[in-house]
């Protein structure tokens, strides 16, 4: 790296440092273009990505018709709020009901807007519908959970570093050990539980994959009790784990097809790649029967279905469905875990892959503040491949969704050629 390279990047990391809050630990890599699966950072170099925004870019970067969407739409019309209907609205939302089976989305922008929605819609039903008193209602969340920073989802994290000295915390949540079908069980004999909220794979945790009864033991036990099952897939939804939804998962449709899946929420949350990456775009879906509690002038948002938004993920989703990402992921995903496999029977510092579809993650031979694994990362940035540590010793791997597999195969390569070089250091 020459003198003049060193100095573009730190001036960009040092104007951070100097004028942004403290708030993130990134990689010290400044990037300035994307397209596709690549990255390029201010010294030109350039990089696979395998975080895709943490699961937001499933796409592609800057891919041309979701791009294009987004300039056309902006020179027409762009904001009006909800004072007012707007031509773009009615159509996306049509058309995203009908591609998640529901009656009803309820249109936001950030993921951790749409999960406080999920809630308060929750909340709002238990109370209208299913009789509650006033006060009362409760939702049962599970450890490790990742649902945003909001207090009102922090109040639901066990995460110190997600709620140390930000409390008090918002009451009303019952907090289980995840995975464990019991604790559900037992949680669930009360009778103000009005709804439980989980994500189907826990992403942020380290790519976490239940045991593949939990979700449909959670489904049956609603069903019985009159709860509301609420899946968070703002990380995992839109194709990243080889089908439409991760809660697809037991259901033979791989994605889109006519036939209803086997599992299917109450409350959809999806965020992230609904715009694929490009705005800020979030939704809640619903049936009607608990979508139209919430009345005119109890929720909303300025921006929360503005046209801008609706043109961007209308073109976002209709990329899913064509290049049939949900089928990529699953093909690429498998070739991903097997080769990651063959790297962990070989190198004793990485301990284990698991994920499903192209939401992967390795654990290696690491304390809990993650040294080894933020290493290994640098290391990988050295050699153009992008990923980062979540917590401690996970690193997790998500490439967007237009990855090939010749891509695939070059980027196992260099995984491993940087875990084979740590190894032979440990
Ligand atoms: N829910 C899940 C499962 C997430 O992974 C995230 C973000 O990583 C969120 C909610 C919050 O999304 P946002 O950062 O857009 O608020």
């Amino acid at each position: 790296m020459s003198t003049q390279t060193l100095n573009q990047s730190s001036l960009f990391i040092s104007l951070e440092d100097q004028y942004g809050a403290h708030n993130y630990h990134p990689l010290p890599v400044v990037l300035t273009k994307g397209e596709g699966v690549y990255l390029w950072d201010v010294e030109g170099r350039r990089y696979y990505d395998f975080l895709s925004a943490y699961s937001a870019v499933n796409q592609g970067h800057c891919h041309p018709r979701i791009v294009r969407a987004l300039v056309d739409q902006a020179s027409q019309l762009t904001l009006t709020s909800r004072a007012f209907y707007n031509d773009k609205l009615g159509p996306f939302e049509k058309y995203i009901t009908s591609y998640f089976d529901y009656d009803k989305a309820l249109l936001a922008n950030s993921g951790v807007e749409a999960v406080e929605t999920a809630i308060k819609l929750c909340r709002k039903w238990a109370y209208v519908k299913k009789g509650l008193s006033d006060q009362a209602a409760k939702i049962v969340f599970v450890s490790g959970n990742f649902h945003g920073r909001t207090l009102g989802v922090i109040s639901a994290s066990t995460d110190p570093s997600s709620t140390g000295g930000f409390g008090p915390y918002m009451p009303g949540y019952i907090i289980v050990p995840y995975n464990d079908k019991q604790a559900i069980a037992d949680a669930f004999e009360d009778s103000n539980v009005a709804g439980v909220l989980v994500e189907p794979i826990q992403g942020e945790a380290g790519v976490v994959v239940p045991d593949a009864d939990y979700l449909p033991f959670i489904q049956s036990l609603c069903r019985e009790k009159n709860i509301l099952f609420i899946a968070d897939e703002v990380q995992t939804g839109i194709a990243r784990t080889g089908k439409l939804l991760a809660t697809c998962g037991n259901c033979t449709c791989k994605g889109f097809c006519e036939n209803k899946p086997e599992i299917k929420p109450d409350i959809l949350i999806l965020g992230k790649a609904l715009s694929g990456g490009v705005l800020p775009v979030s939704a809640v879906l619903a049936d009607d029967e608990i979508m139209l509690c919430i009345k005119p002038g109890e929720h909303g948002s300025t921006f929360g279905g503005n046209p801008l938004a609706c043109a961007v993920a209308m073109a976002a989703l209709e990329v899913v469905r064509e290049e049939r990402l949900d089928a990529n992921a699953e093909r690429l995903g498998k070739i991903f875990r097997e080769r990651m496999q063959h790297v962990v029977d070989k190198y004793p510092i990485a301990l284990l892959v698991r994920g499903k579809g192209l939401l992967n993650a390795i654990v290696v031979d690491d304390d809990e503040e993650g040294h080894l694994a933020w290493d290994i990362c640098m290391s990988l940035a050295a050699k153009g491949l992008l990923a980062k540590p979540t917590h401690g010793n996970i690193i997790r791997f998500a490439p967007p969704l237009v990855m090939t597999e010749d891509q695939l195969h070059e980027c196992c390569d260099i995984i491993e050629e940087v875990i084979a070089g740590f190894n032979r250091l440990s």
